[in-house]
């Protein structure tokens, strides 16, 4: 995979406020270990990968025709899943898909943000929503966490009340510390939201609570999803994703777990058939083998484990390195990496890519394969002594 540069003629009516903006994304290089992206490192086996086929193929004698926009028998998927996921039954028309869960998040902005609205995260957070909100016109601001990286509850109330956002977005486990959310904390923000004014709204009209459990499969097992709380809350929004744990980051497919009130607001922003009946087909089959595609989340808990207790054995400068608690995929680890990029560079060297995202003094490294760790490990090492 190669980088394409940016070439903007300066003739073209560009929006003005995107003059001098680039794509986002992490860099997609050939390396030998990329553990940049938070991706499951382990392929789809032969079974499902046949399944995969033999779905595609029985629909692709209909693609003249549109999909199933309402993207029915998937929603119904996702509702199983959910059910054996996390415990909780949702009805169809509390569950909505997308290409990807950047679409749904793209989608709730659309929805939800707009012109004179503001969207709050926690910061430091995913570092696209910033995007979402400047491609939807909605105003980004940002309430701080606690040095360990954990929610500053109050801080977020209190912006809450500050700020009059229309969404409060919320990630757990975050990207890209890890921090899961506490219920309880989750709790308390959806009942200060249930009463608190948006700014420039009508009186009775309150904030939704976006939830992004992207990497909420990896969470520490006995911990309830946020979706346990949605048929509570007519205001919490679950954004959810089959790239990360489920190991299907390739087919785009993401989903949404809400009220019918707020799936409704959404389908009035999708495009129309957004979903094509490939991704349907394919996302289909491969619920259908849930346990393969989650078969390696528990040995991948392990390794982050294991990593972190090995990072923590590590020096840079004469100190042990920090590692953020994580219940994700990913380490971010470091915290006082005065030469951040340069550890990147020669990781990079050695066939190693990691990423570097997050508070200055940190590094992100996803989990990846045995052998990969390994790598990670060996060249890590080796970088720490040569960058002191
Ligand atoms: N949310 C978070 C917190 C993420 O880290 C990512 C991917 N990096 C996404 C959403 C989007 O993932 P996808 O579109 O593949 O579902």
């Amino acid at each position: 995979m190669t980088e394409e540069t940016n070439a903007i003629p300066a003739s073209l009516p560009l929006r003005n406020d995107l003059i001098g903006e680039t794509p986002y994304g992490a860099p997609q290089l050939d390396v030998p270990v990329c553990l940049n992206v938070n991706e499951n490192p382990y392929e789809p086996n032969l079974d499902v990968c046949a399944t995969i086929a033999r779905r595609v193929g029985e629909i692709a004698h209909t693609l003249n025709r549109y999909p199933d926009r309402e993207h029915i028998a998937l929603r119904q998927a996702f509702s199983d899943y959910l059910a054996k996921e996390s415990g909780t039954r949702l009805a169809v028309d509390q569950l909505w898909g997308a290409n990807g869960s950047n679409e749904i998040m793209l989608q709730l902005f659309q929805a939800f943000g707009g012109p004179g609205r503001t969207a709050l995260g926690c910061d430091p957070t995913y570092s696209m929503y910033p995007e979402y909100a400047r491609d939807t016109f909605t105003g980004w601001k940002l309430a701080h966490r606690n040095a360990d990286f954990t929610l500053d509850v109050d801080a977020a109330i209190a912006a809450i009340h500050e700020i009059k956002p229309s969404m409060v977005i919320l990630t757990s486990p975050n990207n890209p510390t890890g921090t899961p959310l506490p219920p309880a904390d989750l709790e308390r923000i959806l009942e200060v939201c249930e009463t608190a004014d948006v700014a420039g709204a009508a009186d009775g009209v309150h904030p939704i609570v976006v939830v992004d459990e992207a990497y909420v499969e990896f969470r520490n097992p006995g911990t309830p999803s946020a979706v346990t709380l949605i048929a509570q809350h007519p205001n919490l929004a679950v954004s959810r994703t089959m790239s990360k744990a489920f190991a299907f980051a390739g087919a785009r497919v993401g989903y949404l777990a809400a009220s019918k009130g707020i799936i409704d607001c959404v389908r009035i922003v999708r495009m129309p058939y957004h979903l094509s009946a490939v991704t349907q087909a394919a996302a289909l089959a491969a619920l259908e083998h849930t346990d393969e595609q989650l078969s390696q989340v528990a040995h991948l808990r392990e390794t982050r484990e294991a990593t972190a207790a090995w990072l923590k054995t590590q020096t840079y400068q004469g100190r042990p390195l920090e590692v953020a608690a994580s219940e994700s995929n990913f380490l971010l680890f470091g915290g006082h990496f005065d030469q951040r990029d340069r550890i990147f560079d020669e990781l990079l060297k050695r066939g190693v890519l990691i990423r570097v995202v997050g508070p200055d003094g940190w590094l992100r490294v996803c989990m990846g394969t045995d052998d990969e760790m390994a790598r990670f490990r060996e060249a890590l090492a080796e970088v720490l002594h040569i960058v002191e």
